[in-house]
């Protein structure tokens, strides 16, 4: 994979469109609307998507696997109402841009990858001096990660055949966790709220596709 690692005015420009386009679609957090502004979304592409790394589409970034399109980053963001130094963990790092726009908002971000030539990726993050508030780990999103638990907020990117237990259980009272659950081709987006006595409350939001959540490390 060749990245590109040149942010110019026509970049900026185009990232200014996508916001835009995000606003019109319903995205109304400012914040992560302008994290969206600030993050190059093409560094975490192949240089051949560089003229159209700013569309509103997901894009391959080897493996199987997608990076996801900018409005379901910006709609999961925007659900998980981001506050600096709350404690996330995401589910799949992918091409690590949502974990990017997590730690540009100030959250604490612990991001698992199940497919080890993405983790190795990890290794060079060209931010990695940046989000000092960035941490990968290599592992079942499954398990989620119970020496850090419990967490704030907990995201779910890849589509979940279920509710996972073991994530409820790291999850804070008080917490949220955004998930795409499966129901067949497409997924339906929940936010769960983990009450005092344990119940989740259930919110749900539209449909949205996603590559499957699969177990085991790979
Ligand atoms: N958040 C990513 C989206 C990547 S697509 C981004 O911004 O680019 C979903 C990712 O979830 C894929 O990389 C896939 O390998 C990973 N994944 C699927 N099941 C998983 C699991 N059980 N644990 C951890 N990662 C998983």
């Amino acid at each position: 994979m060749n990245i590109q690692h040149d942010d110019t005015f026509l970049h900026k420009g185009l990232r200014n469109q996508l916001v835009a386009t995000l606003r019109e679609k319903g995205i109304s957090d400012d914040k992560v609307l302008k994290a969206i502004a600030n993050i190059p979304r093409h560094f975490f592409l192949d240089s051949a998507f560089d003229k159209i790394a700013y569309e509103d589409r997901a894009f391959p970034i080897g493996e199987g696997q997608t990076i996801s399109q900018p409005y379901t980053v910006a709609f999961q963001t925007q659900l998980l109402s981001i506050k600096p130094n709350d404690k996330i963990l995401e589910i799949g790092t992918g091409s690590m841009y949502q974990a990017t726009v997590l730690a540009e908002l100030g959250a604490k971000v612990f991001t698992i990858e199940r497919q080890k030539l993405l983790f190795e990726k990890t290794k060079k993050y060209i931010f990695k001096n940046k989000y000092l508030n960035l941490k990968f780990f290599y592992g079942d999103g499954f398990m989620g990660l119970p020496t850090y638990a419990p967490f704030d907020k907990i995201l779910i990117t890849a589509a979940a055949p279920y509710i996972p237990p073991k994530l409820i259980e790291q999850l804070k009272t008080g917490g949220y966790m955004v998930i795409p659950v499966d129901e067949g081709s497409n997924q339906r987006m929940l936010r769960l709220t983990k009450c005092a006595d344990g119940s989740l409350q259930e919110e749900t939001f539209h449909e949205f596709s996603f590559v499957p959540m699969l177990s085991g490390r790979n």
